[in-house]
């Protein structure tokens, strides 16, 4: 039986720029046979037929930025209590969960910025996630796994246990050689890539505008991630770390929030890509922090830098530096909100079509997966979605599920909304799950 399927729309935005008006895609074993209008591609007869009605065709979006194995509000009422209730295998599960959740909203590929546990890095869990579904056991979307590397007393320690616990062995890592080590050992773990944080963030017991490692550090990090040619992530939030990326050359900086003209020349000249992660700075999340009784210091802080990451966003854009598009959903901004970004992209200055691009070509380019995923042409994997309406008129249409007709990953229809009894792939009564610490 022929695997071929042709897929048509009202229009189709390819990734990279360009509208088709009345296109078809034709997909072969899991890729793109030939995308244009109607009049410019030949259908082969023994092709399976799917209309997606009145709908936009767009590339599967790309979140390069969440972290699935947080704890999802959906899914529990105290993200805190969540985190020391829970042992690691049952929040495989949730990972699982949450992944499903951005799949159903057409996101088909997801890169998981690693969230360390009570018990470690959580980055074998992580990478169990992944390769279940890719083995086909489990639907989900396509799933990069980074793991942290944590230095003592750092953001990343702190935004994972309080001060006063005590600590697995290994969790932290300090010097050249002890990050060394541990890069080594969560690629033998399995992960994609490393990420590591130079400043400090939005934790108890750190300020956003201190550094959390020393140039040689990071330098050690990257060289040895690099060795094994696995990209590295930073958390980075002031211009000093900006500077300590540029000359260590990594391949993503995550976050935007302090910066100056030098340093966004720099990050600009060196090609780095950047992932604004603006959501995580929106009222939305602020007001949701509130009402979940964050501690006002972190309020505080979450107020005061909100203007910076804007105006760093807008000053990024117009200086040329490479943006990807990333959400930083965790329990809040809780997963399945990520298009939410997309929206404030275009607030703080991009156009509909830049946007979008952000979350479709640019991202699969910055995740390494450029010559596969982010745009809608022939030899590419066919990760496609079918939306309701033009998003390029409104780009807030993406946060409704309603409008995300159809997801399909390698050529599969994982999410149909077309269809009387609409097809999802995470409950078979979507909402029937119960949060379970409010039982
Ligand atoms: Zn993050």
């Amino acid at each position: 039986m022929s695997s071929m399927k042709a897929l048509t729309g009202a229009a189709l935005i390819d990734g990279s720029g360009k509208v088709v008006r009345d296109p078809v895609l034709v997909l072969e074993n899991g890729r793109i046979l030939a995308a244009g209008s109607a009049a410019s591609v030949d259908v082969p007869p023994n092709a399976e037929r799917i209309d997606a009605r009145g709908c936009t065709l767009m590339p599967g979006l790309i979140d390069t930025h969440v972290h699935l194995g947080a704890f999802n509000c959906t899914s529990f009422g105290s993200a805190r209590t969540a985190r020391f209730e829970v042992t690691p295998q049952l929040q495989s599960f949730y990972a699982l969960f949450h992944a499903q959740i951005c799949l159903e909203m057409g996101f088909t590929t997801l890169r998981d910025a690693g969230r360390g546990t009570p018990r470690g890095d959580f980055a074998e869990e992580m990478c169990a996630v992944r390769d279940a579904i890719n083995a086909g056991i489990v639907a989900g979307p396509r799933l990069q796994i980074l793991a942290e590397t944590v230095i003592t007393g750092g953001h990343l320690e702190l935004l994972t246990l309080p001060r006063a616990m005590p600590r697995p062995e290994n969790f932290t890592a300090d010097g050249p050689w002890e990050l060394r080590r541990k890069v080594r050992e969560l690629i033998r773990s399995g992960v994609d890539g490393i990420k590591t944080s130079v400043s400090g963030g939005v934790a108890l017991g750190t300020s956003p505008d201190v550094r959390n490692m020393t140039q040689e550090e990071l330098d050690a990090i990257v060289d040895e991630a690099h060795a094994f040619r696995k990209p590295v992530a930073v958390h980075c939030f002031n211009p000093e770390g900006l500077h300590m990326c540029v000359n260590a050359g990594v391949d993503t900086i995550e976050h935007m929030v302090y910066s100056d003209a030098e340093s966004i020349k720099r990050v600009s000249d060196s090609g780095a890509w950047v992932i604004p992660t603006l959501l995580n700075r929106s009222d939305y999340v602020i007001d949701k922090n509130v009402q979940l009784g964050l501690p006002p210091s972190l309020i505080a802080t979450q107020r005061s830098i909100q203007p910076a990451c804007f105006r760093t966003f807008r000053a990024m854009r117009e200086g040329g530096v490479r943006i990807a598009m990333g959400t930083d959903i965790h329990n809040v901004p809780e997963m399945g909100c990520a298009a939410m970004e997309l929206e404030l992209y275009v607030r703080h200055g991009m156009t509909p079509m830049e946007a979008i691009e952000a979350a479709t070509e640019n991202a699969a380019r910055a995740i390494g997966l450029g010559a596969d995923l982010g745009t809608l042409e022939a030899g590419k994997i066919a990760d496609v979605i079918a939306v309701r309406g033009d998003p390029l008129s409104d780009i807030a249409l993406l946060q409704d599920p309603a409008n995300i007709a159809l997801v399909m990953k390698e050529g599969r229809v994982y999410v149909d909304r077309t269809a009387a009894v609409p097809r999802l792939v995470r409950h078979p009564e979507p909402g029937a799950w119960k949060i379970i610490d409010r039982a």
